[in-house]
């Protein structure tokens, strides 16, 4: 066991609840005479208003331009963080004294560290097919999708795309997901085992689709639902994985497998769900189209028991005001994926409108999405909120892909900040990682205006290293 001090820049985003237990250890503390040095000053900005993921609990910023963050190996957890300074006066000695844990000091400190980012719907066998030109959802789906998800029955493809996949999310500084694989059972296999080596935090489930799809992706409808029993049986909550049921949506999946769907649903507290509701207006007219004595697309799944807590929504983007009202009753929640959305020509999603109903998280939807970079997905939402004349500021960003896209996914308990004894997924960012934003950052007067090149210019390229529950997982290569 060694416990890691990093000493850098430091941002995170808290609730009131962890304010309140900030404070409370800060008090503690400082009736500890023997400790001197604590409590150390956090800078949580009350003056920043954020719109919440979770309705009424509210978030802040916490920004500690000279900080140091401390996680033990053994256990992949947070210690404690805070300024530099009451950190290295509390742990930086510990190695000196007899029977304590060897301390490694990680100099970062002209860097930025925050949680590693969560990005709630991608397609990991889409990485394959990532811009492919030309068409709209239901015919880039038969003509390019379809097409590279065949590939996956194949265990050695799955394999090796599942171990590309989740480099290239640690290079993107995304450390957990909620992903689809493909119909066949294979492709869980392999990302849930290479997810496992990893020790990153996952979620997925193996597609269901038993019609309106080519005969070699669909499975019969019981076999299915059976394939999704056994990788529960298999991989739930085994470690850091979690399993999702996963019906493609209401177009691919038979009215019979829907309602199984959601008795399996049911029939968990723990197990997630995901589909695809309301993206393109051609997919909404044939979900009505098939389902003519229900309300509305929403409805097909509220009737057939598939709404909750635990289940996400990729895009509502079309979505009547009852049905915000069913998603704020039932509390499921929508991911929205703004380079996806504008790739296929989709339509615009209302953030605040949604976010007003129910939680949504920020996701990449590769491969309709066009990167897996959370910082580019979170500059076309910037876009596509302009639009709509509703500018996105970039702590709401960077809340919404870190601690609001764990609290979306019921996962705030173990990721998301740098509360102690949560997990250490986190990454080091390097704010003038390129040319151009080390030039522009220069010019920059606040905090504020910092985040929002950030996020605009920001990519793969300013993220430094990665690291998962403590273990260095990703590393960028350095030029010679
Ligand atoms: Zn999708």
């Amino acid at each position: 066991m060694t416990i890691h001090i990093y000493q850098a820049q430091l941002l995170h985003y808290l609730t009131e609840e962890n304010l309140a237990n900030r404070m409370q250890r800060a008090t503690s503390d400082a009736a500890d005479l023997t400790n001197t040095e604590r409590p150390d000053l956090t800078v949580v900005d009350k003056n920043v208003t954020l719109l919440p993921v979770i309705a009424g609990v509210k978030v802040y910023p916490e920004y500690i331009a000279d900080a140091a963050l401390v996680v033990d190996d053994a256990t992949g957890c947070v210690v404690d963080y805070g300024s530099k300074k009451a950190i290295m006066a509390e742990y930086a000695s510990s190695s000196a004294q007899e029977g304590k844990a060897p301390v490694k000091i990680h100099d970062y400190q002209d860097k930025l560290i925050m949680p590693g980012f969560i990005d709630t719907h991608v397609h990991y066998p889409q990485i394959d097919m990532i811009a492919a030109f030309g068409e709209q959802l239901l015919d880039w789906l038969n003509n390019y999708t379809f097409v590279t998800e065949a590939n996956f029955g194949d265990p050695k493809v799955a394999h090796d795309t599942s171990k590309f996949f989740l480099n290239q999310l640690l290079a993107n500084g995304t450390t957990s997901a909620l992903v689809f694989s493909t119909s066949h059972p294979e492709s869980v296999e392999a990302f849930f085992t290479e997810s496992e080596r990893l020790n990153t935090r996952m979620i997925t489930g193996n597609v269901l689709m038993d019609h309106n799809a080519p005969e070699h992706l669909c499975v019969p409808t019981e076999q299915g639902i059976r394939d999704t029993q056994n990788i529960i049986d298999k991989w739930h909550e085994r470690g850091r994985q979690h399993v999702a049921i996963t019906p493609r949506f209401a177009i691919t999946s038979t009215p019979k497998q829907l309602q199984m769907t959601g008795e399996l649903y049911r029939s968990y507290d723990s197990v997630y769900l995901q589909t695809h509701l309301a993206e393109n207006l051609d997919e909404v007219a044939f979900v009505r189209e098939l389902y003519p004595n229900h309300k509305g697309y929403l409805d097909v799944y509220h009737d057939l028991g598939l709404l909750g807590r635990r289940t996400t929504l990729a895009h509502g983007i079309y979505l009547e005001t009852a049905e915000y009202e069913v998603l704020r009753d039932t509390g499921t929640q929508i991911a929205h994926c703004p380079t996806s959305n504008l790739f296929l020509g989709s339509g615009l999603f209302d953030l605040s409108k949604t976010l007003s109903y129910t939680g949504v998280s920020i996701a990449t939807d590769v491969g309709a999405g066009t990167s897996l970079s959370m910082l580019t997905t979170l500059s076309e939402a910037y876009k596509v909120q302009q639009l709509q004349s509703n500018p996105l500021s970039a702590h709401q960003g960077l809340y919404q892909i870190t601690l609001g896209n764990a609290q979306s996914l019921l996962l705030d308990d173990k990721i998301g900040n740098f509360m102690p004894n949560k997990e250490a997924d986190f990454v080091v960012i390097d704010m003038g990682g390129t040319d151009l934003m080390e030039r522009r950052m220069t010019q920059t007067k606040s905090l504020a205006e910092q985040l929002f090149v950030l996020m605009m210019l920001g990519d793969d390229r300013v993220i430094e290293e990665t690291i998962i529950a403590g273990v260095s997982r990703y590393k960028k290569a350095t030029a010679v």
